[in-house]
């Protein structure tokens, strides 16, 4: 039995390598398979999947989905999804209209304070990829508002500063429900994020979010401690929750982390997929 890695971005959103590339270097890197998880998106899961198929290698399709939550990120993963699915096709489009109208949006606000901006010049500043905050500060800095990125984000770009427009996110249950609909197994992504510090607080939290639908936690994960790895595995036997893993790999060199291995000590068995395709097969028997 080989290893595994379930956490893995593409270009289809920030990473680095295109579905296919992923798919021919995690088998290159003698893995057993994959699962492909986007940000918000399931555009990279058609041509992974095919090029898993033909060069003979599994490809999980899956999604990482961000919800609203503070006071940290919470991000949810949904395994095995059917990406034909309509619904939750429609439904990140709709996510994806939201996030294209903020940009412009936040150029408005900036305008109505009285500061000579374009959407072009936002744009231009972000060189062709995702257009996002820094890029607004960039133009403020070159225009001589202010003077470094800092006085950019305090004066107008931060949360609650007077240019800021909120993103727009699914609520936990909403992305649970999305993933269940699509006949995916919902998990919990690197609980570390969450910006969660007492014990009781986090498992009231899983506790609520098995009551909307979660079936796992992703315990094995680059940036969680050795303690923390204890403390979810702990929760995941307490309530029957799977426990997944993987490195977040984005192809970028220089965070030190690969494919299947994060920094060099993760060895995730296939038994992981097994038990995603057994909670897959378990909630289509009950429904
Ligand atoms: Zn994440
Ligand atoms: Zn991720």
């Amino acid at each position: 039995m080989g290893y595994v890695d379930l956490h893995l971005h593409t270009t289809a959103s920030d990473g680095v390598k295109s579905p296919s590339e992923l798919v021919r270097y995690a088998n290159a890197k003698g893995l057993q398979a994959i699962s492909i998880t986007d940000h918000d998106t399931i555009d990279g899961l058609e041509e992974g999947m095919a090029e898993g198929a033909r060069i003979g290698f599994e490809v999980i399709p899956g999604i990482e989905i961000s919800a609203e939550y503070s006071p940290g990120s919470m991000h949810l993963l949904g395994y095995l999804i059917d990406f034909q699915n309509t619904f939750l096709k429609e439904r990140l489009k709709d996510l994806q209209r939201a996030r294209e109208e903020r940009n412009p949006r936040m150029v408005e606000k900036l305008v109505q304070l009285g500061i000579d901006i374009t959407y072009e010049e936002v744009v231009n500043a972000s060189g062709g990829g995702q257009v996002g905050r820094p890029h607004f500060a960039q133009v403020l800095i070159a225009k001589g508002y202010v003077r470094n990125f800092q006085e950019a984000f305090d004066r107008y770009l931060k949360k609650g500063a007077p240019a800021y427009v909120d993103k727009f996110r699914f609520t936990p249950a909403e992305a649970i429900h999305l993933i269940n609909d699509a006949r995916g197994v919902a998990v919990l992504g690197h609980p570390n994020t969450l910006g969660i510090n007492g014990a009781r607080e986090l498992e009231n939290l899983i506790i609520g979010l098995i009551k909307q639908g979660l079936k796992g936690i992703e315990v094995y994960y680059p940036e969680h401690s050795s303690s923390e790895v204890i403390q979810y595995k702990a929760l995941a036997e307490r309530y029957g929750l799977i426990m997944t893993g993987g490195t977040d790999y984005h192809g970028i060199e220089k965070e030190n982390i690969d494919v299947g291995v994060g920094r060099g000590e993760m060895r995730l068995p296939y038994s992981m997929v097994e038990a995603l395709k057994r909670t897959k097969d378990e909630s289509s028997r009950s429904n």
